[in-house]
């Protein structure tokens, strides 16, 4: 199902592995040699396929929001990044950061209810083992935060979503909840600032690694919406689907009649319109600069 291009040849770096939307490298040469660089792309990836239209700076875009976050983060935990000073062709677009042991948990915090989350609400009236108050619906704040780990899943299937006690017993009952403390207070900072600045954060994932030394790093990207829900606060309504910052217009455009694309073909669907790939473009345009104040 996932039709992710082949990644671009970059010299002084061996190609690692590709997700929908960054490709991982080590660097052979240089002052780093050995770390990682990982680059964001314009990919973007709806109904877990990547199209084929990327949305031009999207890639350049993330990684400075993600980098942003770090710096409003870093009191609380060491970030991965090492430096921005990356090879030529992928200025902008990439970091270079320290190789962790990661922690095979994808650590999700919610704090309001949608997705994953809300199907086994409705299902069992708990998320990963938390009993929930009855009568929340989609989109609703939950009395307060949540930690919903999730199992990573080899690529192209679906994280599944386990207790803390399942963490525990894979990374050891103190690193757990280490993983937890600083996911929640993670959260706490985030949404505070994001909700200042008119974004609702819905719920995001984090991942964690270890230093050789076992100091417990915080990796991969952070705070985007790739990672993470960021819906437009004022147009907030429990009960119904929010619409998501930024896929929601190429969703949208996917699903109506004139992309012509039909879901239960299991086709990806057709390439994405130039005006559908603009005003996806000045999405997250527009998130960036809410966040950060600064103007792309
Ligand atoms: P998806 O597209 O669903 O996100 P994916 O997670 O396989 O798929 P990426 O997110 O692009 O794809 O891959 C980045 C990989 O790098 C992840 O496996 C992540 O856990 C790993 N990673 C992130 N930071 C570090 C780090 N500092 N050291 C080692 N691995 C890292
Ligand atoms: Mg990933």
């Amino acid at each position: 199902m996932l039709n992710i291009p082949p990644a671009p040849v970059i010299e002084g770096a061996t190609h690692l592995h590709s997700g929908k939307v960054r490709d991982l490298y080590e660097l052979t040469g240089g002052p780093h040699a050995g770390a990682l660089l990982m680059v964001a792309s314009d990919r973007i990836s709806i109904f877990d396929f990547v199209l084929d239209s990327t949305i031009p700076d999207k890639g350049e875009i993330l990684t400075r929001m993600s980098l942003w976050w770090f710096k409003q983060l870093a009191d609380l935990v060491p970030g991965h990044v090492i430096s921005t000073e990356v090879p030529d062709a992928v200025a902008g677009r990439a970091v270079i950061c320290e190789r962790l042991d990661m922690f095979p948990v994808e650590c999700v915090v919610r704090g309001y209810l949608t997705g994953s989350g809300l199907l086994d609400y409705r299902a069992s009236g708990e998320v990963c083992g938390i009993p929930l108050p009855a009568g929340l619906v989609d989109g609703s704040s939950l009395p307060a935060p949540i930690f919903t780990p999730a199992t990573k899943a080899a690529v192209g299937e679906h994280d599944e979503n386990v207790s803390f006690d399942a963490v525990a017993a894979t990374v050891g009952a103190d690193v757990a909840a280490t993983l937890r403390d600083l996911t929640l207070e993670v959260y706490a900072r985030a949404e505070r600032i994001a909700r200042e600045r008119g974004i609702l954060l819905a719920d995001t994932k984090l991942e964690f690694g270890a230093r050789a030394d076992g100091t417990i790093v915080l990796g991969d990207e952070v705070l985007t919406p790739d990672s993470s829900r960021f819906w437009p606060l004022a147009d907030w309504r429990p009960g119904e689907a929010q619409p998501s910052y930024d896929k929601q217009i190429v969703r949208n455009w996917a699903l109506s009649a004139a992309s012509g694309w039909d879901r239960a073909s299991g086709e990806a669907p057709p390439p994405v319109p130039a005006e559908v790939v603009d005003r996806t473009r000045a999405r997250y345009v527009e998130a960036y600069e809410m966040l950060t104040g600064e103007t792309w």
